[in-house]
């Protein structure tokens, strides 16, 4: 099978499997295992953060940075397509007590006016108050959106002077990074709080990082235990997350060239599916509007053939390449996808 249903489906590596099993380890409860410890700073300084706090999941990294940044029965404000609304399952509010309000944005591409005309910093006795502002880079449901440095810059001067913090769910921030060349760094100094995952296209099979504040990251590490996320001698995924690093990071490109040449190959058989300019990363988003399929029916005749995708919506088909995918694997999608959307077109 080739599987794009996403960029989690990796296996590690044999390489990665060896640094896994040398790792030296400790307990890392009490911050003693010297591979966590070590990722913790190394993240922490990709993304010129004063520290980091290793997790076993994006999502819980994500909602440790709600917690610390909003108070109960105050909210956070993002696009209606965001991660944290739509795929961590009300965490937020089930968790810390957090509302939500949401602004549209086409493929999830932030505009720094639509997050400020929504956000209401002193809600007064009647209102709820917007304390934050969440930023998905890159977007996941838009399809793999790079968010303009120039909106994100312009949404932190302006939400700053307003009292409100801002959180980056930067899962595929790496994708941003190597598309656009602009450093960790450069995105990390606009957010007081930053999400990463080593399980997506880096291809480590566990781990997300916090990074932020030491102020805050030793309250995350209290709450990080609270919720059941405190881990003993996990310096053997701490390990995968270095070897990623060290190994999958600037390959990412290839990803990214790949999900080019599937979007190419399905604009030339019917355009209306998707515009191969709107793919900055590793994601294809399919629209299916105007041809007879469903999503699920694509889905079922893309898998006879032995590929996978993900229906995420009636019309939405969804395509994500990662390091377990070959220039072979891409040759055969780009001969079957596109054949298939030809024989489904209505004009
Ligand atoms: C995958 C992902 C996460 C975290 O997901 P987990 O499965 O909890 O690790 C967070 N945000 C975005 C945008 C994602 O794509």
């Amino acid at each position: 099978m080739i599987d794009l249903r996403s960029d989690t489906v990796t296996k590690p590596s044999s390489g990665m499997r060896e640094a896994m099993m040398s790792a030296p380890v400790g307990d890392d409860v009490y911050s003693d295992d010297p591979t966590v410890n070590s990722l913790e700073e190394r993240i922490a300084e990709l993304l010129g953060a004063e520290a980091a706090l290793f997790a076993p999941s994006g999502s819980l990294a994500n909602q440790l940075a709600m917690r610390l940044l909003v108070k109960p029965g105050e909210e956070i404000i993002c696009d209606s397509q965001a991660h944290i609304v739509r795929a961590e399952l009300g965490a937020a509010a089930v968790f810390s007590g957090i509302t939500s309000r949401t602004w549209q944005a086409d493929r999830g591409l932030l505009r720094a006016d639509d997050a400020l005309n929504i956000a209401r910093p002193d809600g007064g006795p009647y209102l709820v108050s917007t304390t934050a502002i969440a930023v998905e880079n890159t977007h996941n449901f838009g399809g793999g959106t790079i968010q303009p440095i120039e909106e994100i810059v312009k949404l932190r001067t302006q939400s700053r002077a307003l009292g409100l913090a801002m959180h980056l769910d930067g899962a595929r921030l790496w994708n941003a990074h190597v598309a656009t060349g602009i450093s960790l760094k450069d995105y990390g100094r606009n957010f007081d709080t930053v999400s990463v995952c080593l399980s997506k296209g880096l291809g480590a099979p566990v781990g997300s990082v916090l990074a932020s504040s030491k102020e805050r990251i030793a309250s995350a590490r209290i709450w990080r235990k609270r919720y059941g996320g405190g881990m003993r001698q996990v310096g053997i995924l701490a390990a995968a997350g270095h070897y990623a690093l060290d190994h999958n990071l600037a390959r990412l490109a290839d990803d990214h060239a790949r999900a080019k040449k599937i979007a190419q190959a399905c604009h030339a058989a019917v355009p209306s599916t998707i515009d191969p300019s709107h793919v900055d990363t590793n994601i294809v988003a399919l629209n299916l509007t105007n041809t007879t399929l469903t999503a699920a029916a694509l889905n079922d005749q893309l898998k006879a053939q032995g590929i996978a995708a993900s229906a995420l919506g009636p019309k939405f088909l969804r395509l994500v390449t990662h390091l377990d995918i070959t220039d072979a694997d891409i040759e055969k999608v780009c001969q079957v996808l596109p054949e298939l959307l030809k024989r489904a077109f209505v004009a």
